[in-house]
Order: C-alpha cells, then structure tokens, then sequence
C-alpha cells in the first residue's frame, strides 16, 4: 500500500514546478484517474506537471530522497491499468511536447516523451520520412508510453516493435539523475545497451523524457484487401505464401473472425460487410512498396495464386483509400464492438506463429468447455503471432456473475499460452492486471534477475511499485 506524502514533500515538489506546473483540482485530475474503460480507478495528492528534463529530475529527486512513490503517465491509453496512481504522486509527461529534431540524413527524429504518436508520424512525413509504429489509439497515446509499454500495433511486419525503432533515449532515473543517451547511431557496441532496460520497463525504471527514434522512406504504393477464410490455419498458410510472394512487403496482416466482425456491424454505426458472403475468418492485408504499383500488382498476383490453391474463399481489393478505412475500421472496431455486448474475459497473448492457429482451435474449446454459452471473439496481429484472445459471457446471462470467473478462466487460457510456449501479455504490459499473475508462468531466475536489476537502480522502490516484480 502507498503510503500517504507528508505535506513539507508536497510544498517541495510545488515549489520546483512553478504555480502552474501541478494541480489538485478534482476536475483537473479526473480523466487521469481513470483508465479509458473504466476499469481501474485511482487517486493522488498531486498531479505533476513538468515543462522540462530538468523538472522531471528535481521532482524524482525529492520523491527518491523522501522515499516517496511516482507514477508516470503519458495519453492513459494503457490496458493495463499500470498508468493510473494509487496514491503516488501522478507525473503526466503532457507539457514535454517538442520535437527537437528531425534530421533526414540520419533518418531520426528526437521528440519530446509527451508527444503524441500521431503528432510523431506527422513530423516525420513534413520531412518526407515515415514513422512505422501505428496503432488505434495513436491520436492520445505518447511516445514515452510507447518506449514503456513496447508498443506493437499493426506495422511489426516489416518494422518491428518499438524496442526495435529506438536508436537513442534521455530519461530521469529513480534517484532523479538523468540519464543522457540520445544517440542517433544504428551501430555502438561499447557495453551494456542500458536504453533496452527502459524500454518495456512501464515506468518502473525512471520516466522517459525523450527519445531518438528511427525513420524509413516513405511507401509510395500501398494496397489493402480483405479476404474470407475457412480457418485460422487457412490465415497462417496465406501469410507464408504472402511472405514469399512479396519478398517482405507485407506490413499487416490482421485476423477478425466472424463473430467480432458481426459484433461491429451490429454495435458500431456506419460499418458495414466487408464481403459479400459472410465467411468464418477473415484477414486484412496490407501490401506497401517504394516503388509505383508494385504493392497493387504483388496483391492482385498474391490474390490469384491464393484463389488458385484454395487458401481463400473470396477477397475484396480496395478500390481507394476510403474503402482500405472502411475494412481497417472494422479491424479497429473489434474491441468498441464487443462492449455492448457485456462482459469479457480479455487475454493479449502471443505463441509461436507456427502454432497459433491450433491454439486458437484448442483454447476456443477450452473457454467453451470451462463456461457453456461463452462466446470467443480471437483478433488481432496474427502475422506477429499475437492474439486477442477474448471470451465474452453467454447471450443473456449475468454480468457480474460471469467477471466473477475471469482469474479462473484467464488461468485456463494462459495456461494453455504456456503450453504452447508463448507469453501472456504480448504487447500491452503487465501493469496492475498481470504483475501477480505473471509471477506464475516466470522462471525464479528471470524473477531475481529482474528484481536485482530494479534494486540497483531503485533501491526505494519509488517508481510504479504496484507494477512488475
Ligand atoms: C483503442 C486502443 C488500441 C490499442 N492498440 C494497441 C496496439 O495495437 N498495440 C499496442 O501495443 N498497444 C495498444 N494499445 C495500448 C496503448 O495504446 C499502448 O500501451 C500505448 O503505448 C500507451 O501509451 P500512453 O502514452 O497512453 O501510456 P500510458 O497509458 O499513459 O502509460 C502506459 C505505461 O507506461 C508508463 N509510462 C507512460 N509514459 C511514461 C514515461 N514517459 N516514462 C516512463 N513510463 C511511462 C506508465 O506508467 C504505464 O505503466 C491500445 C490502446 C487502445 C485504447
């Protein structure tokens, strides 16, 4: 439990940051003390407000000297629920908003923790340059909480994760001495690569100011289509034949089965049939390439080869950019589709792609098996071997009563993840939801690795206690 901040502690962390570098008022802290679901609730003393690196230190400083807990937070976008404070002081990152550098030649941009990923990809475009992480929360979401979280999205294809698009990082560590590693080099071997340490750390390690990240060219021709499939094992072939058809130009590759993409239609205005017969599974391709056409002409001679090997029952080419965001919409939709339709058990998990489609088979029948009725909707990056995993109560039935089950059934599912040698939290962290669960699938020596590493560099345990090991 956090403990309360003695009020001279409070008058020092007020007095660094200026009169209107902190707030208290309720209205003011409201939309950062709840996560966007609803899910998890908190409270703090004081919402910090840094406008600069040097702010963030002097804040961590007087937290680490008093022994006081902090909280990060970037957009709150978190599923996790590792953002949201339980008593700690709440530093937001939403006045670290620069971008301090765009530098084409080497292909990097430095930005500010505070900067949206929308804001990111924009920058990056003005300079003729692509930013490649993307995902549907990117208009809120910052960079910082992207570098914490690892974020993955829909581009991992062809570009990795976020731990692979950061050349360099400035942080504030525990005992409030900045850490200065904005280096802008693909290449730099002279020992530990301590960056990787913060990256994926969800604010247990320091809080990320800023962050050199990688830049690509920019994609001229792009071509999106959706296909309809008999199973989740017809997806994985179709992926391999994309692959080698494409030489690496597939950059999404994303799984709906049927009943989610029925939750959309039926919950989400303005959405409609992605095809003209309804199929069990579909899959929302994307092709892109630097050259003019190539992306358009490798998914007509993908599509054909497919058709032609019984991988695919039917597929739509879009035709323009607004049809390739009608079908993106229903992808992104899955979740805000399923909402209305109760409650769910939700899982983020990934297994090796070479077995995703028999986990899926075999852990849809073990949710069905453990609660008759239930209703299994499994989206998401599958090209990444990532999941969705998400079991949602019977038509009708209680709520209440079937949350009441969720540790039993997540523990079925995530079990099965283990078995199949995979991971339970793919991409969104382990925040607040996982930390304790995640304890169970870790061996003793990553578990003391990982805690030996936090007491080095926390050994007052300041930053996000509740969160990680
Ligand atoms: C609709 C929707 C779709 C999403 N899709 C995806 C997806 O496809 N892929 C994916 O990976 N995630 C996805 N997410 C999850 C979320 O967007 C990501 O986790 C995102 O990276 C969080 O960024 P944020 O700025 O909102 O961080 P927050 O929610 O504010 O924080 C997340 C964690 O990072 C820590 N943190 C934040 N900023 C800092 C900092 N500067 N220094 C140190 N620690 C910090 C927090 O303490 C917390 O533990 C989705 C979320 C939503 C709502």
């Amino acid at each position: 439990m956090t403990l309360p901040v003695p009020a001279d502690v409070l008058s020092k962390l007020k007095s660094v940051l200026g009169p209107d570098g902190w707030s208290v008022d309720p209205d003011r802290l409201a939309p950062k003390l709840v996560e966007w679901r609803g899910r998890w609730r908190g409270e703090t003393p004081l919402l910090a407000l840094p406008r600069s690196t040097e702010e963030v230190a002097a804040v961590v400083g007087i937290c680490f000297e008093h022994g006081v807990a902090v909280t990060p937070q970037g957009g709150n976008t978190g599923l996790v629920g590792g953002q949201i404070p339980e008593g700690e002081i709440l530093l937001s990152t939403e006045r670290l908003r620069r971008v301090r550098d765009i530098a084409p030649v080497d292909d990097c941009i430095v930005v500010e923790a505070g900067v949206t990923l929308l804001e990111t990809q924009a920058a990056a475009a003005e300079a003729g340059r692509f930013f490649p992480l993307s995902l549907a929360a990117e208009g809120t979401a910052t960079i910082g909480g992207n570098i914490s979280t690892n974020a993955g999205g829909t581009a991992v294809l062809r570009y990795g994760v976020m731990r692979d698009l950061v050349l360099g990082l400035e942080a504030v560590l525990p005992n409030g001495e900045v850490f200065s590693g904005l280096k802008r080099l693909r290449k730099d071997n002279t020992g530990y690569d301590l960056k990787q340490l913060l990256i994926g750390a969800e604010g247990t390690l320091g809080v990320i100011t800023a962050a050199s990240l990688k830049l690509f060219p920019v994609m001229v021709s792009r071509a999106t289509a959706v296909v309809g499939l008999a199973s989740p094992q017809a997806a994985v072939d179709l992926l391999v034949r994309a692959k080698a058809e494409t030489g690496g130009g597939v950059e999404a590759f994303e799984l709906m089965g049927r009943r989610g993409v029925e939750n959309v239609l039926k919950n989400i205005p303005d959405t409609r049939e992605m095809l003209s017969e309804p199929h069990p599974w579909y899959v929302l391709i994307e092709l892109t390439s630097g050259e003019p056409g190539a992306a358009e002409a490798g998914m007509e001679r993908l599509l054909a080869a497919a058709f032609e090997e019984g991988l695919i029952a039917d597929a739509a080419l879009a035709q323009n950019e607004a049809q390739a965001k009608a079908f993106w919409r229903v992808r992104e939709d899955q979740s805000a589709g399923q909402k209305p339709e109760g409650a769910a058990w939700k899982h983020d998990v990934s297994v090796p792609l070479s077995r995703i489609a028999d986990f899926i088979v075999e852990a849809t029948a073990a949710a069905e098996r453990f609660h008759p009725g239930s209703r299994v909707v499994a989206f998401g990056h599958v090209g990444d071997g990532n999941v969705h995993f998400d079991v949602l109560q019977p038509l009708g039935a209680d709520g209440a009563a079937f949350s009441a089950l969720r540790d039993e059934g997540s523990k079925i599912i995530h079990d099965l993840v283990a078995a199949y040698d995979g991971s339970i939290s793919a991409e969104h962290g382990l925040g607040r939801m996982k930390s304790a669960e995640a304890l169970r699938y870790k061996s003793p020596v990553q578990v003391e690795t990982m805690r030996a590493i936090r007491t080095a560099l926390d050994p007052k345990r300041i930053m996000n206690p509740r969160v990680l090991f």
